[in-house]
């Protein structure tokens, strides 16, 4: 965090050129640019139906796109791309917490963590479960292992979603809204972990309304209005001194 890594010269996780996306006769992406260098925390803030989420499902393949470029960890996901090699690929690198914490509720909270490094890594149910007790103690709820997700609180739900997306070792992760289901009392629980993984130097593109937390971690902010970046940059500036008038009037309303 806070050091310019996008001049480090390393290859970027993610490479977006000019990505435009449709639902019908809406266009949800415009000529989207965007590039992320590992170790890097970009922040994407916009007004509701802006395009947020879409942009970083396009990322990890759960919305395909109509034009563009767009490469991750050096895979290309194509236009129009169905099932391929690349997206495989990309899906076990890139890992998703969302809004909705989306655990499985039959399964215990270990082995909500231990099931996909099994089935996709195919590691042995020892090491999936030394992974899984470290990643749960790593987010602070390991005394909930046993549990069912419907028996924790919002809170823990969303660590558990947040360990069960490390245990494949992601390359990049990918955070929608992750706090906005949560009551308030547990929103500072999941920033904290976050905040841990930002220091701890994993690439993160994180979808969020906690300015005071993308202050704080971004490295990077972007402004989607509309389906188009119309606003990008380190967040003191982004924050302190938007140019763009629809930077300025969106952050008036929520800061
Ligand atoms: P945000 O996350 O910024 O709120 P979204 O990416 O969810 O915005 O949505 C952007 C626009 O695309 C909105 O107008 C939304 O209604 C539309 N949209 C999102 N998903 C779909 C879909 N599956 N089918 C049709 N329209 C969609
Ligand atoms: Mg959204």
């Amino acid at each position: 965090m806070k050091d310019d890594k996008s001049t480090s010269g390393v290859d970027p996780i993610v490479r977006m050129d000019k990505v435009n996306k449709h639902f019908g006769s809406l266009h949800v992406l415009k000529d989207i640019e965007m590039t992320v260098s590992p170790g890097e925390v970009v922040v994407i803030i916009g007004a509701s139906g802006s395009g947020k989420s879409t942009l970083i499902r396009c990322i990890n393949g759960l919305e395909e796109f109509q034009q563009g470029y767009l490469e991750v960890d050096g895979s290309q996901l194509v236009p129009h791309g169905k099932a391929s090699a690349a997206l495989q690929k990309i899906r076990t690198e890139v890992g998703m917490v969302f809004q909705q914490f989306n655990l499985f509720p039959h399964l215990s909270v270990l082995d909500n963590v231990t099931l996909a490094p099994m089935k996709v890594r195919g590691w042995s149910r020892d090491d999936a479960t030394e992974t899984a007790e470290r990643l749960l103690e790593r987010v602070g709820i390991s005394d909930q292992a046993a549990k069912h997700p419907g028996q924790l609180s919002g809170g823990q739900q969303q660590r558990v979603a947040l360990a069960r997306a490390l245990a494949m070792e992601p390359r990049l992760m990918l955070f929608d809204e992750p706090t906005s289901a949560l009551d308030p009392e547990m929103i500072g629980e999941v920033l904290d972990a976050m905040r841990e993984l930002a220091r701890e130097g994993m690439t993160m593109i994180i979808v969020t309304h906690e300015m005071g937390f993308a202050r704080e971690v971004a490295d990077r902010v972007i402004f989607i209005h509309k389906g188009e970046i119309t606003e990008e940059g380190p967040p003191e500036k982004v924050f302190d001194s938007p140019q763009n008038e629809r930077t300025q009037s969106f952050l008036s309303r929520v800061l």
